[in-house]
């Protein structure tokens, strides 16, 4: 990235953690106690203007001659990709002037263990960073593409043609931000001297700790990404504690280079049982394949992907992370694929900019830390936005008195995020006048359970998703989910009032 741009890599990124931490120190209870880390990701738009609607303070004016928000000059340790930029687009070059807009944000670092699994699609398993927040963009993109109906959506257009389908308007671009390297596949890739310090120093902290505690987070430590033995071999690659999937090659676990397999799908390390996630570095790559709209959201629009994937400071290959986040199984596709759905490969470039609470910071901190319990999600709505904690899965405050109470779900569950697809299809179906071109009469009245619409939404998304999975083989799958949003399907077939009311947050 060249220093004429102006989305340079530390913008965006600072720009992100900064929105994070202004939101985060608004409320006591979202900030971490001082021995706390977590991981952190955003999706960040830019746009022809800014967006006018929702937290003002996402949003961010960049001008030529701006010199507010840089951070230090280039230091010899950044690791820079030999890739295209972020993409600048028309109006930015003519009007010297970028607009980012952070529409969602989230920390975690937990998964839920397959024990743990709903059905009932009312609890989030996966609450890593990565995955809040795309799930957060997902409930932004619902509202803008209501929005879009009536031509009111600022980042989303109209497709000509018999079914009303929307897309990203030519000049925004969508940006995710992460503090860490994923977790899985894009982990692992050799120890630098500088981690090599850095791994010494934070030895050397957890031994100046009681004995007690020493043992304690050293047990710990063996199943968190990057942590590296205390004798490391001449050559070693970082660690990660993501398992491999039965089906495919396995860790040999031998010490130095070898430790690992390379390309390898991995679940997520969880607490007690292992879990039936995918780690993140698998599920970007499915992002890259299949855009990160999911099933659902491929029925109203067209594939979301990523321009570029940006990092905090942190232990880093750049090398590493695109081989497994857009180069694993490239033989198996073809660029000249005619669907919508198509690999592609985003810009990847790490900033200069240290996440304040997060992994690389408590590496390099005075004190033993831990990774925080608590996640927290938030999205951008008209009405400055919606912000959450959740703990396993739900929000914070849940009891055995009340967990099976909708309250405690979260607003990016399955559960809601489907509401929010039947809102939609409800609200198009009444307003359009060939609605049910659109909607299709079983659709609107004899509504999908949960995985049937997600089979039914888009035939071009399911034929790329099986070459996917083809190609990948030994994805893990779930149990199977086979809910109905029961409140709102209820209401809608009494009243259709139901399609302003269905998407008040359950509170
Ligand atoms: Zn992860």
């Amino acid at each position: 990235m060249t220093d004429q741009s102006l989305l340079t890599a530390d913008r965006l990124v600072q720009t992100a953690f900064d929105f994070c931490e202004t939101k985060l120190s608004q409320n006591r209870t979202l900030r971490l106690a001082a021995d706390e880390w977590t991981n952190f990701a955003a999706v960040v738009l830019s746009c022809r203007a800014p967006l006018l609607a929702g937290d003002s303070a996402a949003c961010q004016i960049f001008q030529e001659d701006e010199t507010r928000n840089e951070t230090s000059p280039a230091s010899p340790d950044l690791d820079s990709c030999a890739r295209p930029e972020v993409e600048t687009t028309d109006c930015e070059k003519s009007c010297n002037k970028a607009f980012i807009t952070v529409v969602s944000f989230a920390t975690g670092t937990r998964c839920l263990g397959q024990s743990r699994l709903s059905s009932s699609g009312d609890v989030v398993n996966d609450s890593h960073a990565e995955v809040l927040a795309r799930r957060g963009f997902l409930r932004f993109l619902y509202a803008e593409v209501s929005k879009a109906f009536s031509e009111e959506s600022e980042i989303l257009e109209a497709l000509s043609g018999g079914r009303r389908r929307f897309r990203l308007k030519a000049d925004v671009k969508c940006h995710m931000v992460i503090s860490h390297t994923p977790c899985g596949d894009a982990s692992i890739f050799p120890v630098t001297d500088e981690d090599r310090v850095v791994n010494r120093k934070r030895k050397n902290v957890q031994n100046s700790q009681s004995e007690r505690t020493k043992r304690k987070k050293h047990e710990n430590s063996k199943s968190e990404d990057g942590i590296l033995s205390d004798d490391l071999p001449k050559e070693d690659v970082h660690r990660t504690g993501a398992k491999c999937v039965p089906e495919g090659s396995q860790d040999s676990r031998e010490e130095g280079t070898g430790y690992h397999a390379i390309g390898a799908l991995r679940t997520k390390p969880g607490r007690g049982d292992r879990t039936l996630s995918m780690s993140c570095s698998d599920k970007i790559l499915k992002w890259n394949h299949l855009g990160v709209q999911g099933a659902l959201l491929s029925r109203l629009v067209e594939p979301v992907y990523l321009d570029s994937i940006l990092f905090g400071k942190c232990p880093f290959d750049c090398d590493g992370v695109r081989r497994s986040l857009v180069k694993r199984g490239v033989e198996n596709f073809s660029e000249k694929d005619s669907s919508s759905f198509r690999r592609k490969e985003p810009h990847i470039e790490q900033s200069r900019v240290l996440f304040p609470c997060g992994k690389h910071e408590a590496d390099l901190a005075e004190t033993v830390k831990r990774p925080c319990p608590k996640s927290v999600v938030w999205y951008q709505t008209d009405d400055g936005g919606c912000l959450e904690v959740l703990v396993d899965g739900r929000k914070q405050g849940t009891s055995k008195n009340n967990i099976s109470s909708p309250k405690t779900r979260s607003m990016v569950c399955k559960k809601e995020l489907f509401r929010c697809f039947q809102d939609v299809l409800l609200k198009i179906s009444k307003d359009e006048d060939n609605a049910l071109s659109f909607t299709s009469q079983e659709t609107v009245n004899k509504p999908h359970m949960y995985d049937e619409a997600k089979r039914k939404a888009n035939a071009a998304y399911f034929l790329y998703r099986e070459k996917f999975m083809d190609s990948f083989p030994g994805w893990t799958t779930k149990p199977k989910y086979h809910f109905l949003v029961e409140d709102i399907l209820e209401k809608s077939f009494a009243s259709t009032k139901i399609v302003t009311d269905g998407m008040k947050p359950s509170q």
